[in-house]
């Protein structure tokens, strides 16, 4: 019988496209639950899917800070059980530290740590009976590392990758995989609405000198690591889906392997200066040769020591 898979934040990017890719299964292994907490943008996925749509496709509501919007769309599947579950629902939030508020901070825990949280909680009763089923998480490399001005969204995902974690251990007693996805920067409409947060915010509170390493040095740079790295939501969403379909699922996943030396630094010195001093480096001593001009040489440097392909 084919697996039901659930999926939150379907009506863009990532979650988008595992839907689709899924609901294309040409061996139709699953039957896709796509979810999004605005029905009204419900439109690029179901153009997407096509004939997958009312199919192996099926598009629900789900606001993944709500309990009740969990409760109600679980209740609305057949015989309430979901084989997998993708938490791919998130926000982002960039910026220094000093000029955000609070709100907006908890806001950022609450759907990207919390919603997967409400979500788990809901569908585990039923995957604990059955002894089979697998959580896939979309973390991010700020899930392993530490990323300058993306405190509180780095914070988040590091929240997610020690709870599930520790919840994988527990779960292979069930039968129950977990997976943490790990991608680099993806061009979704993640990063526009990102810049757009930063473009409409004052910042009050916060010194001209991190004013300054934020937008002339942290944001140029941020857009061509997107630029000269960034992956295509297709390309993650491929990852994923090959993920869902193994038999033994591994509990970490990287998608970007231009990624793997900067992780690697962590475990290479347990001490953590050589990754916060590398890091350090790249933002605040390279880009400056990039705003010299000297852009593809410093490009090539980047990504012939960093990233090497
Ligand atoms: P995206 O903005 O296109 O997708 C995020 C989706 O989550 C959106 O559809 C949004 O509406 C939805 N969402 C937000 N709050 C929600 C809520 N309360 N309930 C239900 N849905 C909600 O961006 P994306 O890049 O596809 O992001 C998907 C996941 O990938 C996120 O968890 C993000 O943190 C992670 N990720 C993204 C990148 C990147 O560079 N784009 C990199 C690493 C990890």
């Amino acid at each position: 019988a084919p697996r039901t898979v659930l999926i939150s934040g379907c009506s863009s990017g990532i979650g988008l496209e595992l839907a689709v890719q899924l609901a294309h299964d040409h061996r139709q292994r699953y039957r896709v639950v796509a979810t999004m907490r605005d029905l009204g943008k419900k439109g690029t996925l179901e153009t997407a899917a096509g004939e997958a749509l009312g199919q192996t496709l099926t598009v629900a509501q789900l606001d993944v800070c709500s309990e009740e919007s969990v409760a109600q769309c679980l209740s609305c599947i057949q015989g309430g059980e979901v084989d997998v579950l993708v938490n791919n629902a998130g926000v982002g939030l960039v910026g220094p530290l000093e000029g955000l508020s609070l709100a907006a901070m908890q806001n950022v825990l609450d759907t990207n740590f919390f919603g997967a949280v409400r979500l788990v909680r809901a569908v585990l009763p039923g995957m604990k009976r059955r002894r089979k089923g697998h959580i896939v998480v979309i973390s991010s490399v700020m899930g392993l590392q530490g990323v300058v001005f993306n405190e509180i969204y780095a914070a988040s995902k590091f929240a997610l990758e020690g709870f599930f974690e520790s919840l994988a251990v527990q779960l292979l007693q069930f039968n129950i995989f977990i997976t943490l996805v790990e991608p680099g920067p993806v061009a979704t409409d993640f990063e526009g609405k990102l810049l757009e947060q930063v473009s409409t915010t004052e910042f009050p509170d916060t010194d001209p000198d991190t004013l300054h390493y934020f937008r002339d040095i942290y944001l140029p740079a941020s857009r061509e690591l997107f630029r000269s790295v960034g992956q295509s939501p297709q390309d993650v969403a491929q990852v994923i889906v090959k993920v869902i379909g193994s038999a033994r699922p591994p509990l970490r996943r990287q998608t970007n392997d231009r990624y793997t030396p900067l992780a690697a630094l962590k475990a290479v010195d347990p001490s953590g200066s050589l990754y916060v001093r590398t890091t350090h480096c790249l933002l605040f001593r390279w880009t400056r040769l990039l705003n010299l001009g000297l852009r593809c040489l410093a490009c090539g440097c980047l990504r012939f020591r960093i990233w090497p392909r």
